[in-house]
């Protein structure tokens, strides 16, 4: 296709303004999915999307059209659209996802007004240089205010409130003319037809049946079907067995795609970490010299043990994390044991969506009951000798003198209205948070920019914010620096032995509140022993709290009064089934279902 025709586009917004919704529309209008086929968020294909109705990898449709109105009717264009997810941890993925393209349909729900992540994705979609189309969604709603929104978007963009298109994704009223719009607005790609290839690779997804699907943007050059395609990254060399474009379902490209244009490659890996999104693709035969800027390793930011629940489904629980791991470059994982809860893997996550989602995956379709331990951030742990330790599991933290320990912060923006400023403040606050800046967006709508520790964020903190704002506060965040903090180890203890699986590392301001809740909780939690089990919480040698188990002094069978023999033996083998399930920690005896039921409330 002549690069003039293309027009690359995304359609970006606050998780459910309507993205995915709008998305089914335009590839109704345009004709390119059969109406018998349609249904609702037809490019959210993996059942948990469509179960949580999120979206989580970003996909590409190619779409043509023709415009119907005014001076320039009739020209025809060819249009990419590219649906992202819109949650914070995937960012990356918006972030490659923006940089295939030249405009952006910034989505606002009509009935809600600008969110934290719309005006994310939108300094996301201004840093890339795209032309940005403001778009008010969901004007069907009785609730929907247009006008009032329309203000606060022109506002934050710089244009003038007539210049926001209306529509609604549910009823399709006004798509045609966005799409009209887009073709008028956005600019057409440019990039060297002549220059050696270099293709972005913007997503890159695992299909049992075809391996690695890779999409990819052309910028410069061209790809053909017979091509030998090399990974700038690592220099790895691949065979192209299938080059083509989706709309939305595969198409087989004879002639190859050229500049601007989108596209997937297969090439028979199997691991989508061989074809990474951000990395540059170009000819064997004629390689370029320069990488497209951005490329970026995914790297984890939140750390948690997965233990099976049943000790013997621990093979399967590895088979299915290789498995998820071929669809998930960021995804990672590696064998670890804990007294208390048995073989598991200490798995690293972009954030806390991620890790949900992993869990969610790996007991749904998976059939795998699982534990995790509290989820924990990557903590830089200086020693007085200066050796350094970087710590995934808090009961690895180093013992000996301790000089520094640092910890990642992000940068978090909460988006209210006004009568909840005072609330947010008190609860970021009471999070270790630095208020950088605070700005009216328009009379009743104030956003909050503050630095703050990403382990406080990680337990709670959207919880606490939705519930303390009646849901009305949104939240997002990226990753800051590191800063050092009064960081300690808070360990707790069973008649002496410390239980891996509770060991946090918190501020310590809040080791004391950590150290009593947990003590407290275990002792309603663990049955009486033959002797008297100390619970106690302890930072190094010195503790901060303690709670007592008291001992039992009889047996079960003193309980039959010596007589029934068939009543005797069926109450040992009820004990024996218990033992089963109990774990030991030093001397004493868990049921495993009292370090279950610990994890799960805190
Ligand atoms: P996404 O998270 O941005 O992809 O949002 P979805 O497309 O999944 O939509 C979120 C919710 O809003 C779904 O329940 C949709 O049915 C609903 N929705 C989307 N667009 C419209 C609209 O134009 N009008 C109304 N009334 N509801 C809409
Ligand atoms: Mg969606």
């Amino acid at each position: 296709t002549f690069p003039g025709a293309i027009r690359n586009f995304c359609i970006i917004a606050h998780i459910d303004h309507g993205k995915s919704t709008l998305a089914d529309r335009m590839l109704q209008l345009t004709g390119v999915v059969d109406p018998r086929q349609m249904r609702a968020q037809y490019l959210d294909r993996m059942d948990i999307e469509r179960e949580r109705g999120i979206t989580i990898k970003s996909q590409a449709v190619r779409m043509p059209w023709t415009i119907r109105e005014g001076e320039r009717a009739g020209e025809q264009a060819v249009l990419n659209m590219i649906d992202t997810p819109g949650h914070v941890d995937f960012t990356y993925e918006v972030s490659r996802s923006l940089a295939a393209c030249e405009g952006a349909v910034l989505l606002v729900d009509a009935a809600q007004g600008i969110e934290a992540q719309t005006l994310a994705n939108l300094y996301l979609a201004m840093e890339n240089n795209l032309t940005v189309i403001p778009v008010l969604n969901k004007i069907d709603l009785p609730a929907a205010q247009p006008e009032k929104y329309a203000e606060e978007l022109a506002h934050l963009i710089g244009c003038e409130p007539d210049d926001c298109l209306r529509v609604s994704g549910k009823t399709g009223m006004g798509v045609d003319a966005l799409l009209d719009v887009i073709v008028r607005q956005l600019p057409a790609p440019v990039g060297d037809v002549d220059a050696p290839t270099r293709a972005m690779i913007f997503d890159s997804v695992y299909d049992t049946y075809r391996g690695v699907v890779t999409y990819v943007r052309v910028i410069d050059g061209r790809i053909e079907p017979r091509d030998k395609i090399k990974m700038m990254s690592t220099g790895a060399v691949h065979e192209l067995l299938e080059l083509g474009v989706s709309s939305p379902e595969p198409v087989k490209s004879a002639k190859g795609i050229s500049v601007g244009e989108v596209g997937y490659l297969i090439t028979g890996v199997k691991d989508v970490r061989q074809s990474r999104v951000g990395d540059t693709v170009t000819i064997n035969a004629r390689p370029a010299k320069e990488a497209l800027g951005g490329y970026k390793d995914p790297k984890p930011m939140v750390y948690s043990g997965l233990y099976p629940i049943d000790g013997s489904d621990y093979p399967e629980l590895r088979d299915a994390l290789d498995k998820l791991k071929l669809n998930d470059a960021a995804l990672t994982y590696e064998p670890e044991t804990s007294a208390a809860l048995g073989f598991g893997f200490r798995v690293g996550f972009l954030g806390l969506l991620h890790l949900e989602i992993i869990q969610e995956r790996l007991e749904r379709e998976f059939g795998l009951d699982l534990i995790a331990t509290a989820p924990n951030v990557v903590y830089r742990v200086v020693m007085e000798d200066g050796k350094e330790a970087t710590v995934t599991n808090p009961s690895e933290y180093p013992v000996g003198k301790i000089a520094e320990v640092h910890e990642p912060t992000v940068r978090a923006t909460v988006l209210t209205p006004n009568d909840y400023v005072g609330a947010i403040m008190e609860l970021c606050q009471g999070r270790r948070g630095v208020l950088l800046g605070m700005d009216y967006l328009s009379a009743d709508r104030v956003e909050l920019r503050y630095t703050m520790p990403l382990g406080e964020i990680i337990f709670d903190f959207f919880d606490q914010l939705k519930s303390r704002t009646k849901g009305y506060a949104s939240l997002d965040y990226e990753v800051g620096g590191e800063q050092q903090a009064d960081l300690v180890k808070v360990d707790i203890l069973l008649h002496g032995d410390a239980v891996d699986a509770f060991s946090a590392i918190v501020h310590k301001d809040k080791a004391y509140a950590y150290g009593t809740s947990m003590a407290a909780k275990l002792q309603k939690l663990i049955p009486r022993q033959q002797f008297e089990v100390p619970i106690q919480a302890a930072i190094g040698s010195r503790v901060i709290a303690r709670e007592t188990v008291r001992a039992i002094r009889k047996d079960v069978l003193a309980k039959c009064y010596g007589g029934d023999i068939s009543r005797k033996r069926k109450l040992l083998e009820k004990q024996k089934e218990g033992k089963k399930r109990m774990k030991m920690v030093g001397r004493v005896e868990v049921p495993q279902e009292a370090f279950i039921a610990a994890l799960s409330t805190s």
